[in-house]
């Protein structure tokens, strides 16, 4: 790979200093110097970035991508342009307790899971099966990595493998065995387990459950991330769960996507559940979060029906809501609110709610439009009708894009000094994407730092690099400094910029001069060169 020279950049190191002009000698993998005046004559290229800024490259600790790496084995998908585009170098899958293993020795059950996923992962069937953690890593060696890539266990996945979608609580052998597998993938290198107690079935788990069950992830000095339990009316009580959590595992926490959804509760909720975590930290519990830069939220059409509705069963659930008492038995329980579920068709609205991926013929031209515009559109009866029908032909796996923040909160969570940024991209199958999938990185710099000034440059930086990169445990990335892998980015602050909206959710970010990944030149003026540079971390 040999010597590249970048000359005279504005060089923000993303640890949140202020930036400095200076060269940057890269040799092959590594930055090998930093300074001014590097000696040019031994470099084979030398690259004039000059009035430009020079960051490390971003690492999304939060991206539902698991299988795309497989795909792109197939020649078949534009993920590595997408991340790449916008300056995305590592990224973690296996998020928000969902990833494609462990496997349950019940085909039944894993079909069920694989289906259940699909919203958020896409058709994982075409892939094999992946039975363990290990398993995984060897096939992400295998394949042609577009950027560094590291892998959490979904401890959704761990409680479908070892109990099914029972309700059941766990048994001290089940508790046993789930240990076992944190503790094996742990010793494989994953950065920590993600939990995700809105879905299925860990909804049904305890905090005494799950704080006996992460011990090893404490044990181990790694990070449980928590897609909470609720983000509506249950926010404050869902965040305080997380710490009770973090205190029994004596692990670090990290609240995943942290928002707070439902009107009534914005400019408020947000506030007290902030202050829960100001008092974790306070206290000596390591509480950290995340957040993707955008008013709307991404996620299943299903996680619109009560739990109870669906009582662990998702083939059941699907055939009630065929038939006339089940829908009327759903119109009913929707018209309640709950203690350990957020009712949006109550606390938002279905005009708030938009289809945003569903794969049959006769739903395609519902896709964009909200479930009161499908209502109005189709002559449903109601948005229970509505909702039902879509399900029922989708199989239960149609996603929604939903308009559930408040500008004003997420800004005051962007200002937290431990909040970082993430994609939280979901890849469903549909070509109408949440646009944070696109544009994430890129948006928190063009809207939150020059357009609305809510943040420093070197602090947005900070929080697309150092930041995540140290909770993923990764040494020597998401920095720059002599001795850190080049991982780098070159821009003109000013220009960079997203492009995707609602609208068009799939337009490349622009504005991106050069990324240099593990010391290759992957990127030059918004033309991705190269695919294959990244690593299995
Ligand atoms: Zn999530």
């Amino acid at each position: 790979m040999g010597r590249k020279l970048l000359v005279n950049g504005t060089v923000y190191d993303g640890k949140g200093n202020e930036p400095v002009v200076a060269d940057i000698l890269i040799q092959d993998d590594k930055i090998a110097a930093i300074g001014e005046n590097l000696d040019r004559d031994g470099a084979d290229e030398v690259f004039n970035v000059s009035g430009l800024t020079v960051t490390p490259g971003f690492v999304d600790m939060h991206r539902h991508c698991d299988k795309s790496p497989f795909e792109t084995a197939k020649g078949e998908n534009t993920y590595g342009k997408v991340m790449l585009r916008q300056g995305i170098t590592t990224t973690a899958t296996g998020n928000c307790g969902i990833s494609m293993y462990p496997l349950s020795s019940d085909r039944a059950v894993v079909e069920e899971m694989r289906n259940y996923y699909a919203p958020v992962l896409g058709n994982i069937d075409a892939y094999g099966d992946i039975a363990t953690y290990e398993d995984y890593r060897k096939r992400l060696k295998e394949c042609q990595l577009p950027v560094n890539t590291a892998a959490m266990i979904g401890m959704g996945a761990i409680r479908i493998a070892v109990k099914g979608f029972s309700e059941e609580p766990f048994t001290e052998s089940e508790i046993k065995q789930c240990q076992n597998i944190i503790e094996d993938a742990l010793k494989q290198g994953a950065p920590g387990v993600s939990v995700g107690l809105m879905y299925l079935p860990e909804c049904f788990e305890t905090v005494e459950e799950l704080g006996e069950i992460l011990k090893p992830v404490g044990t181990y000095g790694r990070i449980v991330t928590a897609h909470i339990r609720g983000e509506g009316d249950s926010l404050v009580k869902s965040v305080e769960e997380v710490v009770r959590i973090g205190r029994i595992a004596g692990c670090r926490m990290e609240v995943s996507h942290f928002k707070s959804c439902g009107m009534a509760n914005w400019n408020r909720e947000i506030h007290k559940a902030i202050e829960l975590i100001e008092a974790a930290r306070r206290d000596g519990i390591a509480v950290d979060c995340d957040f993707y830069p955008y008013d709307c939220g991404s996620t299943t059409l299903l996680s619109m029906i009560p739990p109870e509705f669906v009582n662990g069963n998702i083939p059941e659930a699907l055939a009630r809501l065929q038939t006339k008492e089940g829908r009327d038995a759903l119109r009913d329980m929707l018209e309640c609110t709950y203690d350990n579920w957020d009712n949006y068709a109550i606390s938002l609205g279905w005009d708030k709610v938009i289809i945003s991926a569903a794969s049959k013929p006769e739903n395609q031209d519902k896709i964009g439009k909200s479930i009161t515009e499908i209502v109005e559109a189709f002559h449903y009866e109601d948005e229970v009708e509505a909702v039902s029908d879509i399900l029922v032909s989708e199989n239960g796996t149609a996603a929604i894009i939903i308009r559930s923040m408040e500008q004003s909160d997420i800004d005051v969570i962007a200002k937290l000094p431990y909040s970082c940024v993430i994609s939280d991209a979901i890849y469903a199958e549909t070509d109408r994407p949440h646009p944070r999938m696109y544009g994430a990185f890129p948006r928190l710099i063009h809207d939150y730092v020059y357009q609305r000034k809510v943040l420093t440059l070197k602090d947005a930086i900070r929080k697309m690099t150092s930041m995540p990169a140290q909770r993923m445990g990764l040494e020597m990335r998401g920095v720059i400094e002599e001795g850190a892998y080049a991982d780098i980015n070159v821009f003109d602050a000013m220009k960079f910029k997203d492009m995707a909206t609602y609208v068009e959710s799939t337009r490349y970010a622009e504005g991106l001069n050069y990324c240099f990944l593990n010391g290759n030149l992957v990127v030059k003026d918004d033309e991705v060169l190269l695919e294959n540079c990244g690593r299995m971390l």
